[in-house]
């Protein structure tokens, strides 16, 4: 991909970006992100690439972690149309292959190396997307009017991915001021946690603003749902 090709790219997928953004989306967006990423990517596997022999035996080689495996079941409760069969060919799939137990068994592994999880299938896929996520945020920070809607929206980012973005920012003119925006909108939050508690003392008649209620889940929300 040429620099052009790549430039184009990246605007594309800013989009999505500043839609959520624009939405009064209040949690992080990169995790939103990764997180539909994710869960597209099963869906689609679900929906219609049980079959797939290339996708079946990269499941069956990487199994699926605990995160990805409650992820897997919210799909399958959100879109029941999707039936129980795939979902069961594919684990018979891995359960006969039993890779978890011949790891298990093997004895050039070492007891720490065995009690590492693993990063599944659907890690990958998360990292992967992370990275492309990453790198069209950062990219957008560096753009005064961009910016500037990220700082008026809802948005704030989780600590993980302001660490990773001031890392990809880290020794451009906009680093400062990336941080600067970040830490006000943290320092919001942690403002509405504060008079949210103190509204629990028994001689408080104020009622909770709606920043208050919902501050506690802010910083880790990555679904639009409540
Ligand atoms: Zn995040
Ligand atoms: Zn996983």
């Amino acid at each position: 991909m040429n620099f052009m090709e790549k430039d184009v790219k990246l605007k594309i997928e800013e989009i999505p970006l500043f839609e959520l953004m624009e939405s009064n989306f209040s949690g992080c967006p990169i995790c939103y992100f990764n997180f539909e990423s994710v869960r597209k990517t099963i869906f689609s596997i679900l929906y219609e690439s049980v079959n797939d022999p290339e996708i079946r035996a990269r499941l069956r080689e990487d199994g699926f972690c605990h995160k990805h495996a409650r992820l897997i079941f919210q799909v399958l409760e959100e879109s029941p149309d999707l039936g129980l069969l795939g979902i069961s060919i594919i684990l018979k799939d891995l359960l006969d292959s039993a890779t978890e137990l011949n790891t298990i068994k093997r004895p050039s592994r070492g007891k720490k190396e065995r009690e590492h999880s693993h990063e599944c299938y659907f890690c990958k896929i998360e990292k992967d997307a992370n990275k492309r996520h990453i790198s069209v945020f950062a990219r957008t920070m560096t753009d005064h009017s961009k910016r500037t809607i990220f700082e008026r929206s809802e948005s704030v980012l989780c600590f993980y991915h302001t660490a990773e973005i001031a890392n990809v920012l880290s020794g451009t003119p906009v680093f400062e001021e990336f941080l600067r925006i970040q830490e006000e909108k943290l320092r919001m939050l942690s403002l509405h946690l504060e008079s949210f508690i103190a509204k629990h003392d028994y001689r408080n008649t104020l009622p909770f603003t709606s920043d208050e209620a919902s501050a506690w889940k802010k910083h880790w929300r990555s679904s639009r749902k409540e």
